[in-house]
């Protein structure tokens, strides 16, 4: 079934495969440990969303908060391998109790453990959405979280509302909604607790309101950063106080809690997402007015000879930015050759190409097909 972009809060009840991301702070207290109850309230919505012919994936923190205290800390490490090693020891109080209450409510749920190379490697992105899809099929509801325990600083997301943003492009999510301890976004000063109702457009005031911390690792930056990456493929997110009652039920219903980012109208394929938004942006290619018109207006792939300059290291089957003589970006795709050979053929003609290199695969540096115009 398709569902129509969801531009208003009364269409949420139409959405069919939810997606919940639960912080850190909703379900652990600052001095480590899980709160039950909270959690129960979590499961218990989830049941009840099941129940309705929904389907529901739940993308939680708190392993690290449920850990640190099993290792005589007093409160949440910051350094990597102490991180590590808490949410090795949380990750399974976190997943036990999940078990555990959604047994009482008779179902099943299932760990999903992801880091950011099993989404940005189109094979294991498959290979993950396989295992979403055989759960969601037999009602099992999949809980996520960062494989804490492998990533280290360089390939993880470190917060999981981007990871959250992530799973909802991965499997194809009608909503996200992002549970936190703060009423939604809040209007300065933040001492009022004047919660913004609906965010039609992400502008630079509204990313400025979102710049204070929380509890967890994100804090409202990376909420909106999800919101910003979702609303552009067409899909709504709600950042909502989680250990508010019946929370989830109230936005499914259209009531007016937490933050509405309202989603734009959705123009790409499910690849395209994955090749625009999924994967990290290995390097920039510049190129002239010419191929940017061609690019931009004319639908054409991107040719050697536009191309005027190369930054960063970039392999083929990246990802790669292409951008204006003013650096602005006018498109990303996934590039099929390496820094090093676009160097050697930009500016170039296919023939003169030829003449320099025997043998040429493509004649396109990106082909349209793999490419996403940015707006
Ligand atoms: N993966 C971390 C955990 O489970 C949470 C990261 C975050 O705070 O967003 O503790």
């Amino acid at each position: 079934m398709l569902i129509p972009i969801l531009t208003q809060r009364s269409h949420l009840s139409r959405v069919r495969r939810v997606i919940v991301k639960v912080g850190t702070g909703v379900i652990s207290s600052p001095t480590g440990g899980l709160s039950t109850p909270i959690i129960r309230r979590i499961v218990k919505s989830a049941s009840e969303l099941l129940k309705e012919g929904k389907e529901v994936i739940i993308v939680s923190s708190g392993a690290i908060g449920a850990g640190f205290p099993e290792l005589g800390l007093k409160e949440r490490p910051k350094i990597l391998p102490l991180e590590q090693a808490a949410s090795s020891i949380g990750q399974i109080k976190l997943i036990s109790e999940y078990d555990r209450l959604f047994r009482r409510f008779g179902h099943k749920c299932a760990q999903i453990l992801l880091t950011r190379e099993d989404i940005e490697e189109r094979e294991r992105f498959l290979n993950a959405r396989n295992t979403f899809f055989s759960l969601l099929k037999r009602k099992i509801i999949p809980i996520v979280n960062e494989n804490d325990s492998v990533a280290t600083d360089e390939i993880r997301y470190g917060d999981n509302d981007i990871l959250a943003a992530m799973v909802t492009i991965l499997v194809e999510g009608d909503i996200l909604i992002i549970l936190t301890d703060r009423k939604g976004l809040l209007k300065p000063p933040v001492e009022k607790n004047e919660v913004i109702n609906e965010v039609k457009e992400i502008t630079s005031e509204i990313k400025k309101m979102a710049s204070s911390k929380g509890k967890g690792r994100g804090g409202m930056e990376s909420k909106v950063t999800a919101a910003e990456i979702l609303t552009r493929v067409g899909i709504p997110v709600i950042v909502a106080d989680g250990r508010e009652k019946d929370i989830i039920t109230k936005i499914l219903k259209g009531e007016e809690v937490g933050t509405f980012f309202v989603p734009k109208s959705k123009e790409i394929t499910g690849r395209k997402y994955w090749i625009a938004y999924l994967r990290k942006v290995k390097g920039k290619i510049k190129v002239d007015e010419g191929a940017k018109e061609a690019i931009l207006l004319k639908g054409k792939s991107l040719l050697p000879t536009g191309i005027v300059g190369v930054e960063g290291k970039f392999y083929p089957g990246d990802t790669v930015s292409v951008v204006d003589l003013e650096g602005k970006e006018v498109a990303r795709g996934l590039v099929n050759y390496s820094w090093e050979m676009v160097e050697k053929i930009m500016g170039k003609n296919t023939k003169e190409i030829r003449e320099i290199l025997r043998d040429l695969p493509y004649e396109e540096v990106i082909h349209r097909d793999n490419m996403v115009l940015s707006r």
